[in-house]
């Protein structure tokens, strides 16, 4: 198993022992019957983006200029997550605004959405420098904010833009080119893992699997009755 992907796993590991030793069980993503909020007073992505603060919880604080939180519907049914903040994420404080950015607003607009009705994040929030890929304490130490982002979102699907994004989210080593292609599960949420715009910047051929995988987001959206 790749060295980093495997140190994710462990602290994953340790930080769900952890959870359980506080007494949680389960990952706070349930739905009642009616599909209605089981707890009383629901978060918001404000308290999300407050508690998070002037995060100073992993050294990328240290180089980064700004937080880059998310952006987009709070009721989103479709969730892009990438894997960090690039150079004019980090000046902008607005995910997937450069060159791959570009490329995934046109991705968005292929099945006739626009970037506000969908919501898009990253694995981290801060610019790891150069543009690095995250490493493990920083990608652990950004976990709980956006499980949170999730749990207040509640997608009905969670696209995954490349390998960082995939692997963290479900926890594997496999590579991108084995999970594109396949749907998972997470805590009931479908996740499709594809490939990051920036990999198609480069590799301009691969594109035609990604627009596969959003023709089938697509007729997914609309068996959940999202008009697309
Ligand atoms: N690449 C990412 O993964 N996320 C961004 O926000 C921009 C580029």
């Amino acid at each position: 198993m790749n060295h980093k992907v495997s140190e994710v796993i462990d602290a994953y590991k340790s930080y769900l022992d952890y959870l359980k030793g506080i007494g949680i069980e389960a990952f706070p993503i349930a739905r009642t019957p009616e599909g209605k909020d089981s707890r009383s007073s629901s978060p918001t992505l404000k308290n999300v983006r407050e508690e998070l603060g002037d995060c100073k919880r992993c050294k990328l604080h240290q180089t980064r200029r700004t937080i880059v939180f998310g952006e987009g519907n709070e009721k989103a049914p479709l969730m892009f997550i990438g894997e960090g903040p690039g150079y004019d994420e980090d000046v902008q404080g607005r995910p997937f605004v450069g060159r791959a950015g570009q490329l995934l607003t046109k991705i968005i607009q292929s099945i006739e959405l626009e970037r506000d009705e969908v919501y898009i994040t990253n694995i981290v929030k801060c610019r790891p420098p150069q543009n690095r890929t995250p490493e493990a304490d920083e990608i652990l130490a950004c976990q709980p904010f956006l499980l949170r982002q999730i749990e207040v979102i509640r997608p009905k699907m969670i696209c995954c833009l490349g390998a960082v994004a995939a692997q963290s989210l479900l926890q594997t080593a496999q590579k991108i080119t084995a999970l594109r292609g396949r749907v998972f599960d997470f805590h009931g949420i479908r996740v499709i893992p594809t490939y990051h715009p920036a990999f198609l910047l480069r590799n301009p051929e691969r594109k035609k699997e990604v627009w596969e995988d959003m023709k089938q987001i697509a007729a997914w959206l609309k068996e959940f009755g999202v008009s697309v």
